[in-house]
């Protein structure tokens, strides 16, 4: 069998402290590979640039200018992380039989490619790199990941723990993945959604060698909460959990207020006052609940997910 053809995406986002570094690093490891026959010499890396701010996209020009192996991809601005993956990879699509996206920084060590590429010669067409040592990571951010593909997993979200976006995909997985046309695509959750042999390789994280994380507490709240939303309407059914819950006590409090009036426990206007807003906030609630329902199911719709995925057929 031929070696394979890849591709190596990498979403640049203010690097121009690492790339040089990044790309020396890949070439001579690229080099091993094309050598023992792992890739094809055809293979290529194609650095994103995400509408960065500093000199990262005339490094990528400068290099791609004096290496044919090297592409550079321009982003009109900044689209985030996953959008700038997804650019790299869709607009090659047709031209390789394998993919790879790596971060820029290299904390995932890129040895662990020559075990997704096994794997992938030996028929697997997803390989997601796995973190099984994150050492490196600050205790708050292993808690924060933890609990983050803890939560996605109970909302039905079929994540690979700890797997970022360091994976192998097949040209075909890619295919199907241009079928996911939601704007909001959360490549970790989707991913897993087009089904396929799918395999794992392990590796240790590394530290970050130059500049900074791009994704400070306030962006991973966001990418996390658009993780959540976009895969799941539970939050609003939480709404309507809620709203009957608050119906039910509402309707306790009615009677308690009926039964003190009927008594005569209470100061006037009291009953007027409270039995119209107990019955109203429950039933607003269980109301906006309701109605949240029929969102969710109207998101779901919008998002026109392929409903299924054929792998192939015999006898056609
Ligand atoms: N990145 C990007 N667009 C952004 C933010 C980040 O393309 O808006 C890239 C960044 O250049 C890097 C990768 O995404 O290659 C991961 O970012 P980073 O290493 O800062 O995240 P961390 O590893 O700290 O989670
Ligand atoms: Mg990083």
């Amino acid at each position: 069998m031929n070696s394979a053809r890849l591709l190596l995406v990498l979403p640049c986002y203010n690097e121009e402290a690492i790339l040089h570094h990044t790309y020396a690093t890949l070439k001579h490891y690229f080099a091993e590979i094309v050598g023992n026959g792992l890739i094809s010499p055809d293979s290529k890396i194609c650095f994103v640039n995400d509408g960065s701010r500093d000199r990262t996209w005339e490094i990528i020009a400068d290099i791609a200018a004096g290496d044919p192996t090297v592409i550079g991809v321009k982003l009109s601005r900044n689209f985030g992380h996953q959008s700038a993956i997804l650019a790299g990879l869709e607009h090659h699509v047709d031209d390789f039989d394998c993919f790879i996206t790596l971060d820029a920084d290299l904390q995932d060590d890129i040895h662990a490619m020559t075990g997704m590429l096994e794997k992938h010669r030996d028929g697997a067409m997803i390989v997601y790199g796995v973190r099984n040592d994150r050492t490196t990571d600050s205790w708050f951010k292993r808690v924060t990941a933890e609990g983050f593909y803890t939560v996605m997993q109970k909302m039905g979200v079929p994540v690979v723990f700890n797997h970022a976006d360091f994976r192998l995909m097949d040209r075909r997985v890619l295919q199907e993945l241009g079928n996911f046309r939601e704007i909001n695509l959360f490549l970790r959750g989707i991913v897993p959604l087009v089904g396929f042999r799918s395999e794992q390789v392990f590796y240790k994280r590394l530290d970050r060698l130059a500049g900074e994380t791009k994704y400070p507490l306030r962006k991973m709240v966001l990418f996390a909460w658009n993780g959540i939303t976009s895969f799941s309407t539970f939050p609003m059914r939480l709404v309507l959990y809620f709203g009957v819950f608050n119906f039910v006590v509402a309707m306790a409090i009615f009677v308690y207020i009926l039964t003190s009036y009927l008594f005569g426990f209470t100061v006037p206007g009291w009953t007027s006052t409270m039995l119209p807003i107990t019955f109203f906030s429950g039933s607003n609630m269980m109301a906006l609940g309701l109605i949240g329902e029929y969102i969710g199911k109207i998101y779901e719709e919008v998002k026109a997910r392929p409903r299924y995925i054929i792998e192939k057929v015999v006898h056609d």
